[in-house]
């Protein structure tokens, strides 16, 4: 699973956070997940419940924001926000697309008691 790696490698973060700021714990972390990021968000709150024990986020609460995915045509800029994997664009059926969102996976916010 390899959200498990992502979430070490985030606690590693946290802990460097924390310890900046003197923090007595953290209380909630919050994520930004691309729909294409290749993260499965709910693994991933698993592997987070699963690794913050004992650490100094051991209460804290993983919060998830979903990014959708988000696309521009090269050739007619139409910009269409996907629910689906098709890479084509609606409107004029062209195969040149930009991603503009969705592919992140990103620390937004640590909350935490100081
Ligand atoms: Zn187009």
């Amino acid at each position: 699973m390899h959200e498990l790696s992502i979430v070490a490698s985030l606690f590693e973060i946290l802990e460097e956070k924390a310890k900046e700021k003197k923090a007595k714990k953290i209380l909630s972390v919050k994520l930004k997940v691309g729909a294409l990021s290749g993260v499965v968000p709910e693994f991933l709150e698993t592997a987070f419940d699963i690794y913050k024990k004992d650490t100094i986020a051991a209460e804290s609460k993983l919060k998830m924001e979903k990014v959708p995915l988000k696309i521009r045509c090269q050739r007619c800029g139409t910009e269409i926000v996907k629910d689906d994997y098709v890479f084509i664009c609606a409107k004029c059926n062209s195969r040149e697309l930009e991603t503009l969102a969705g592919t992140e996976l990103l620390l937004e916010k640590i909350e935490m008691e100081i």
